[in-house]
């Protein structure tokens, strides 16, 4: 029997999966732990084949990243924003980049826009470790400028990556920068929020306001609570019956 690699394994997985939601399967009914068994003994020297959980994958790209200087944006960094929450999560909140609480912190979303942001997943009737919640720099550009265009394309490998493990329902992006990224698009975000698009994996993206933007917009929390309802009805029709 000829053993097949890792990747190989994981790409025909892949394969599978996408040509079985192409073909109308939108939900296989195998509960996520138990479909990501952890091995009971040490795998035998032939053994090639693994199931890499997303808390193990998460892991291996934080390693990679390791004490990162790999753009401009490392110099003034204090801690290195990686991301938190749930590596199981099905939703999950994109930003920018760290600003100075989180650079402080090396956790995102923990500053005053972070705060809205919690209020906005407890509107949800969700919690803050139910969702996973990253940016798309993983450290503080300067004076809170939005990232340059080569620090969001150096760090970008890193949230597909991460977006990759935990394999979320819906990938909800705040502000413009984080859509333009994940889409590749030059979009405005005031004319891309609000409706579900797709990465090419097939995940659902759904772009909004940043809680910065409405920190100094309030008006336009009705828009961003809209976006969060169509999460809510998209995430109720994948959980079936
Ligand atoms: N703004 C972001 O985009 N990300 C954070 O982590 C904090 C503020």
């Amino acid at each position: 029997m000829t053993a097949i690699s890792r990747e190989e394994m994981q790409r025909q997985v892949r394969r599978r999966l996408l040509f079985l939601r192409e073909s109308g399967v939108d939900a296989l009914r195998i509960p996520r732990r138990a479909a990501r068994p952890v091995p009971q003994k040490p795998p035998s020297p032939s053994a090639t084949l693994e199931v890499v959980e997303p808390e193990r994958a998460l892991g291996a790209i934080r390693a990679e990243i390791g004490d990162c200087t790999r753009c401009r944006l490392c110099s003034g960094r204090t801690h290195l924003v990686f991301g938190t929450g749930n590596p199981l999560a099905r939703l999950m909140f994109v930003g920018e980049g760290p600003g100075y609480d989180e650079d402080r912190q090396g956790i995102p979303f923990v500053g005053r826009a972070g705060q809205l942001l919690n209020r906005i997943i407890e509107a949800m009737k969700m919690k803050r470790d139910d969702v996973y919640i990253a940016n798309v720099v993983k450290c503080r550009p300067p004076e809170n400028r939005a990232p340059l265009p080569d620090e969001s394309a150096t760090c970008l490998p890193f949230l597909r990556r991460q977006i990759e493990a935990i394999r979320p329902r819906v990938v909800c992006t705040l502000g413009g920068v984080a859509v333009q990224a994940l889409l590749d698009t030059s979009m405005p975000i005031s004319r891309i929020r609000g409706e579900f698009r797709n990465l090419p994996d097939g995940t659902l993206v759904m772009p909004t306001f940043h809680p910065a933007y409405l920190l100094r917009n309030p008006e336009k929390k009705k828009e961003v609570w809209e976006d969060m309802k169509r999460i809510l009805d998209l995430l109720a029709l994948k959980e079936g019956p």
